[in-house]
C-alpha cells in the first residue's frame, strides 16, 4: 500500500544546531549526532508542506533530495532566528507564489516587514492565521494552529487528513493550556521540542556562555525528555518523534538506548514516517 503520508524531519536540532562551532564535545563531535535547526516536511494530499524555513534550509534540502520550488505552503511556528532565517532561500524558487503563513499578531506582523520583499516579488503569498482556527487545505486536509508557551505568542500546528492527525509542538514548555491539551487529544504522530534530558543540561547552557541561570520554574520554554513523555501520556498520542533537540543532551546512540521504544522515537534528520 502506497502511504498516503510522508513526513520528514529535515532538522531535528535546536537553536544552534549540532555542531556548534568550536566545541568538542562528545556530542557535537559525534557524526551520527549532527542536527540541524528544526524543519518539518509533509507530503499529504498532493501538496508539500514545509514547517519552519530555518537557516539550514539549503542543507537539508540537499540532505533530503527537496525542491524547493515543489513546496506549496510555508508554515511559521514562531519568529525566532532558528525558525524563519532560511525564508531567503525561495528568492528565485517558485513556479507559482507558494503560501507563506505565519500567527496574526503583531510582533510576527513587524517581523514580515523584512521579508516583504519576497511578497512584492511574487514569491511568496503572505496569509495569517489564529491559533484554535482551522485552516482548510484541502476537502480533505485541514491545519488547526495551537497556543503553545515559550514566552510570547507562538504556534504549533495540528495537520488533519482523513482519520489521521500529526501534531508538531516546538518550541514550547510543558504547561499548555487546556484548549491545546484537548485538541493535541488522541494524535496519531507527535513532534515535540525535545530540548534536553533533564534540567542540569539546559543549565549548562547558561554556564557555557557565562550567563546567570534564571528561574528554569518559570522562565524556561522548551522540554525534558521526561516532559515529553508526560505529554504523550497525557493526550495518548500514538507515536512521539523528539526534535529541537540540543548538543547538551547525549549524542544520539546513547539516547536511543536510553529512551527509544514502540512509541517514542528520538528523531533525526532525515528521518522520514510514513502514514
Ligand atoms: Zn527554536
Ligand atoms: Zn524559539
Amino acid at each position: 500500500m502506497i502511504p498516503s503520508i510522508k513526513i520528514i524531519i529535515l532538522g531535528s536540532g535546536d537553536t544552534l544546531g549540532t555542531p556548534l562551532a568550536g566545541c568538542s564535545c562528545d556530542t557535537c563531535l559525534d557524526l551520527h549526532s549532527k542536527r540541524y535547526r528544526f524543519g518539518l516536511l509533509l507530503e499529504i494530499d498532493n501538496l508539500k508542506i514545509l514547517v519552519d524555513p530555518n537557516p539550514d534550509l539549503k542543507w537539508e534540502c540537499l540532505n533530503s533530495n527537496l525542491e524547493l520550488k515543489d513546496i506549496d505552503h510555508i508554515f511559521i511556528t514562531h519568529h525566532h532566528s532558528d525558525h524563519v532565517n532560511g525564508l531567503g532561500e525561495f528568492f528565485f524558487r517558485r513556479s507559482a507564489p507558494q503560501t507563506l503563513w505565519f500567527g496574526n499578531h503583531s510582533l510576527n506582523h513587524k517581523l514580515m516587514e523584512y521579508w516583504k520583499y519576497l511578497e512584492n516579488e511574487e514569491v511568496l503569498t503572505f496569509r495569517t492565521f489564529d491559533n484554535f482556527k482551522k485552516i482548510q487545505l484541502t476537502t480533505d486536509l485541514s491545519v488547526l494552529p495551537i497556543e503553545l508557551n515559550h514566552g510570547f505568542p507562538t504556534s504549533g500546528f495540528i495537520f488533519s487528513y482523513k482519520d489521521k492527525k500529526i501534531a508538531v509542538v516546538t518550541d514550547t514548555n510543558s504547561k499548555l493550556n487546556p484548549e491545546t491539551i484537548e485538541a493535541l487529544n488522541n494524535v496519531d504522530v507527535l513532534f515535540a521540542d525535545t530540548f534536553s534530558e533533564d534540567i542540569e543540561q539546559v543549565k549548562r547552557v547558561y554556564i557555557d556562555c557565562g550567563m546567570p541561570t534564571p528561574n528554569l520554574g518559570t522562565e524556561w520554554f522548551h522540554m525534558t525528555v521526561d516532559e515529553v513523555i508526560d505529554l504523550q501520556t497525557k493526550i495518548n498520542a500514538a507515536k512521539t518523534y523528539t526534535v529541537h533537540m540540543s548538543r547538551h543532551m547525549n549524542k544520539h546512540e546513547i539516547l536511543v538506548q536510553k529512551y527509544q521504544n514502540d512509541s517514542f522515537i528520538i528523531g533525526h534528520d532525515n528521518l522520514i514516517v510514513n502514514l
